[in-house]
């Protein structure tokens, strides 16, 4: 047998040692240092996990969602609703509600909205199964018309897609609109879609999914949310950055125009012998020669960077104070300890290339930028570059009272980016408010009266767990299900775009009051809830080790998101026999 995971290896070595044991042995063995759960037991344990976790984030769904408060053990506070910050902050012990967190994680970072959608369609999926297995069917054959189901669903997708052209921005910006509608006042929904979508227009929209793609979102309390811009270039936060920084000659002007850049990787400085405390000279000739030395160093930079007319240097390492000093009085910014990050954007932006050493900066390293302006926000320095060679970097600075409402808004602007650049990277827009959803679970309850055999049933229960978005978004609303629902499907037949505008609460055409999702987004929650469902519907063996032994399970792992939930291509973590 492969290896598996950490914990599939240990769950196999069990195994070994079992063979060679008598039963009575064996047992004894096990319940010694494990804890079992297997069969039926085991299977309810976790859908109970994965229907927890989906209860706890239900209410925040859509608009009218409400926030959760999260107070760390250091006494953090988090307000938010955002499903994936609420997980990641959780103190998740159950190992499904992990895997759980871990989906999330991955909705989240690969596509950057959804993950609410995620979770309470894995909460769902399981919760349906839980009826198909009590009813006798087989975790195989509810599986195979999941899948089934899902593919189906996938396929017909595409058929309520709205018509989209790349330059649609009023379109871009409904998206945009109903991933933060709810959050604030119209005036700020607006004003926040709009950055949104001219962000990712600057930062060449939607060549590649990839959320990575040049769009700096920073932001800072203090200031009013209407005191946020967008900048066409680099936003530099040099409380980050660097130490103390030696400004260019402030007195005259804030803004250095037509700038070059210069970008150096190593540390600039004195090299001096690390572990010697103290070093004996008995000739004041050679102490004469060592401060010339180093005064031949300190030089080198201010020689070379006047040289080739360098108006600004980033460092990725440390620059000696002394040299920082030299290189100011020379009117040559020089910014210490630049973080990767920025160095990069840098590097995309500017046109410059990193080099090793100073003595290796050539005049064609260097980068362009045709104004970089010093300022402060609040208490924060900021280098704000623009004009750029290569203009395809945004940033926002975003502005909010405190320190959690800046850093939300930071989540639900980064949430907004990313569904933006989703749409034009891949061109799907579909009805939102639960339309979507109730159209393709009509659709696939057609669909399953095809199919004669018991895969009709886990078909049918699919096509009920979709519809747990409109459910939810008409009770978080403050709607009737009982009576709102049936209506929802009942017009959504003759009309697949009406679905429920939380903000009124009324049933409309979508389209009509901009309430519009990613394809992608929807495309993708789909198939990792179904991974997901899949990967804990078909553990049949919990082996959970309760002894101390570090060559077993770890007591304590430090759990986080993404940090240790493994599956290689041939089992499932704490799943045997498969
Ligand atoms: P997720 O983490 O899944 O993105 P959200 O809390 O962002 O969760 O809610 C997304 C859901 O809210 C989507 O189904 C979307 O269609 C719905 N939604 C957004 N705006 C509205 C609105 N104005 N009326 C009704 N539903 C809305
Ligand atoms: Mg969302």
């Amino acid at each position: 047998m492969p290896a598996v995971t950490r914990t599939g290896q240990t769950v196999m070595l069990l195994l070994e040692v079992e063979k060679s044991m008598t039963s009575t042995n064996r047992q004894q063995w096990i319940t010694h240092d494990l804890e079992r759960t297997t069969g039926k037991d085991a299977q309810q344990a976790n859908i109970n996990a994965a229907k927890a976790v989906a209860t706890a984030l239900r209410s925040t769904l859509g608009p009218s969602g409400r926030d959760k408060m999260l107070v760390g053990s250091n006494g953090t506070v988090i307000v938010t609703n955002d499903g994936a910050s609420i997980l990641n902050r959780m103190d998740i012990d159950d190992p499904v509600a992990r895997i759980i967190a871990q989906a999330a994680n991955t909705q989240n970072e690969s596509i950057g909205d959804g993950v609410t959608t995620t979770v309470l369609l894995v909460g769902e999926l399981l919760s349906q199964a839980e009826e198909l297995l009590r009813e006798g069917l087989h975790p195989t054959v509810i599986l195979q018309g999941y899948y089934k189901a899902c593919s189906h669903t996938l396929q017909r997708l595409g058929e309520y897609c709205i018509d989209f052209t790349p330059g649609d921005d009023e379109l871009l910006q409904a998206v945009a609109k109903t991933a933060v509608t709810g959050r604030w006042d119209t005036e700020a929904t607006e004003r926040f879609s709009t950055l949104a979508t001219n962000a990712v227009r600057i930062a060449g929209g939607g060549s590649s999914r990839s959320q990575s793609s040049p769009i700096t979102v920073k932001a800072f309390p203090g200031g009013e949310l209407h005191d946020s811009e967008l900048i066409e270039g680099i936003l530099v936060d040099m409380n980050t950055s660097s130490t103390t920084v030696e400004m260019f000659d402030t007195q005259h002007s804030s803004i250095l125009t037509d700038a070059r850049i210069a970008l150096v990787n190593a540390k600039i400085g004195v090299e001096r012998p690390d572990n010697v405390d103290r070093i004996t000279i008995d000739d004041p000739e050679k102490l004469n020669s060592i401060h010339a030395r180093e005064s031949e160093i300190e030089n080198e930079p201010v020689r070379v960077l006047s040289g080739l007319g360098v108006d600004i240097l980033f460092c990725q390492k440390s620059i000696d104070d002394a040299i920082r000093t030299k290189l100011a009085k020379e009117n040559i910014l020089a910014i210490e300890r630049t973080r990767q990050d920025e160095f990069d954007v840098l590097v995309r932006a500017t046109g410059a290339t990193a080099v090793e050493s100073i003595s290796a900066l050539k005049q064609s390293n260097l980068g362009r930028a045709g104004s970089i302006e010093q300022r402060s926000v609040g208490s924060t320095p900021l280098l704000i570059i623009t004009d750029l060679s290569r203009n395809k970097q945004a940033s926002l600075l975003l502005r909010g009272g405190t320190k959690h409402v800046a850093e939300e808004i930071k989540r639900i602007i980064k949430n907004c980016t990313a569904v933006v650049r989703c749409v034009l990277w891949d061109g799907g827009v579909l009805p939102g408010g639960g339309a979507t959803e109730t159209a393709l679970s009509t659709d696939l309850r057609e669909h399953a009266n095809t199919i004669d055999d018991r895969e009709q049933l886990a078909i049918k229960a699919f096509a009920n767990s979709i519809e747990i978005v409109p459910r939810t978004l008409i009770n978080n609303a403050g709607r009737d299900l009982l009576d709102t629902f049936p209506k929802l499907r009942s017009k959504n037949v003759d009309d697949p775009m009406i679905g429920l505008d939380s903000l009124t609460g009324e049933l409309q055409n979508m389209l009509e009051v901009d309430v519009l999702e990613s394809a992608v987004v929807k495309r993708h929650s789909l198939t990792t809830a179904l991974e997901t469902t899949a990967m804990i519907l078909r553990i049949d063996d919990i082996l959970q080790h309760t002894g101390t032994d570090s060559n077993e399970f770890p007591a304590s792992d430090g759990w986080k998101p993404q940090s240790h939930i493994e599956q290689s291509n041939s089992g499932y973590p704490w799943a045997v026999g498969h």
